[in-house]
């Protein structure tokens, strides 16, 4: 069976083409600026990489180049586009509606416009995949994969916010949590790694990228999350500052004369480890700042990793214990100070960093030491083949 996955962003299409026997990857791609001047494409299959400089006015195009690249005589993995037995599409925003992955009819893509309000950033990109897919591939099978779906097992104590009620009633104010097809994948992988089984161990799943957010799943439900209603809430990001007192927004308001959007586009884009060192949104760049010298990187790192450790406490004591943390995404699989930052302040639940394993990168390991109470984990995550399995699942 072959999976094709697509990625849609507002100017961008990320795809995967998938054999799901072998789960084997064949072939997959990135087109960028989408439907903005200077469009440019790079295709990988077979260890060969293709670099395309040509102007893609929509997602429809950029689909139209991946199945010219895909069904390519010289660098092609298939004959004809009609070999793809279904296609998984992300979906960011799946509201109440989803807690599971769906085969994608008029309904459910009424639905996913429904949560634009909720994600106008990305519903509406992937929409557009989904339909610029159906017109290409009119007979294949598709799926949604939602980012929110792993999330809907919260509770309601876990999700909502201490506003007034009707809110929540009215719009749909709540927690939704995000990252959640890769904290599902890793927390499996986990499991499979420990020969145990999802829901017989206490997990926090740290995704930590640009955009990061902690997980705490509780033997394989969803026990609690650091995004909410939207990926700004909880941990210091890149450019997002996470968890702020809501109170600084009318005092900024007072004290610059910034409207609510100027408000909202600090918080989003100049804030985080960008706002608070003023270097980068880029832990590579910070942490050389920081071996320069530079204070600000060094306060920058310092509460990046304190915002972590301090969930990572938080969602102990909500579980009543952990069995393992795991840290994935870029400076998760990747940021060997940051691990070590994180985990020296985690000495009273009786973790113990092995500093030889943990100076490793990208790589699925253990990362503490064998008399550790709590095992520390490195997971790559593998959304791409989350959502190929949860499409084969559905449809195969
Ligand atoms: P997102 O998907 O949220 O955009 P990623 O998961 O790709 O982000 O993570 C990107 C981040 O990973 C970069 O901004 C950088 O801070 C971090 N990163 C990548 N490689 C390394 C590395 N070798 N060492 C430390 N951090 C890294």
């Amino acid at each position: 069976m072959k999976v094709l996955v697509i990625n849609c962003g507002s100017s961008s299409l990320k795809y995967q083409l998938l054999d799901m026997q072998t789960e084997k990857v064949l072939a997959k791609g990135y087109c960028q600026k989408v439907g903005i001047e200077g469009s440019f494409s790079d295709h990988e299959a077979n260890g060969v990489k293709t670099h395309s400089h040509r102007q893609l006015k929509d997602h429809k195009q950029a689909l139209k180049l991946m199945s010219k690249f895909l069904t390519d005589k010289k660098i092609g993995v298939i004959f004809n586009i009609n070999e793809i037995d279904a296609v998984g599409h992300r979906v960011v925003h799946g509201g109440e509606n989803f807690s599971h992955s769906v085969i994608i009819d008029g309904k459910v893509k009424e639905a996913i416009r429904e949560c634009i309000p909720l994600a106008p950033l990305h519903n509406p990109p992937n929409l557009m995949g989904i339909e610029a897919c159906e017109r290409i591939m009119p007979n294949t099978p598709m799926v949604a994969v939602f980012d929110t779906a792993f999330h809907q097992s919260m509770d309601k104590k876990s999700y909502l916010y201490a506003i007034p009620y009707e809110y929540y009633e009215k719009y749909g104010i709540r927690r939704y949590g995000f990252h959640g097809t890769s904290h599902k994948y890793v927390s499996n992988k986990v499991a499979e790694i420990l020969d145990t089984k999802v829901d017989e161990i206490k997990v926090i799943s740290c995704h930590i990228g640009n955009g990061a957010s902690i997980c705490a799943i509780n033997k394989g439900k969803v026990q609690d999350t650091s995004m909410g209603l939207t990926p700004l809430e909880g941990l210091v990001m890149g450019t997002r500052c996470g968890d702020i007192d809501p109170a600084i927004i009318k005092f900024l308001s007072d004290k610059e004369g910034y409207n609510i959007h100027k408000i909202d586009d600090i918080l989003n884009k100049n804030s985080g480890l960008l706002g608070v060192s003023g270097i980068s949104n880029d832990i590579r760049d910070i942490e050389q700042a920081e071996s320069e010298g530079n204070q600000r990187a060094k306060l920058a790192l310092e509460m990046f990793a304190y915002r972590v450790a301090k969930y990572i406490g938080a969602y102990a004591a909500a579980m009543n214990g952990v069995d393992v943390v795991l840290f994935t995404a870029g400076v998760g699989e990747n940021g060997i100070k940051v691990r070590e930052e994180v985990c020296a302040y985690l000495g009273y639940l009786g973790i113990y960093l092995d500093k030889e394993a943990n100076d490793s990168r990208g790589k699925l390991k253990e990362i503490t030491t064998s008399d550790s109470k709590v095992k520390v984990f490195v997971v790559p995550t593998d959304e791409e083949l989350m959502i190929a399995r949860e499409t084969k699942g559905l449809i195969g």
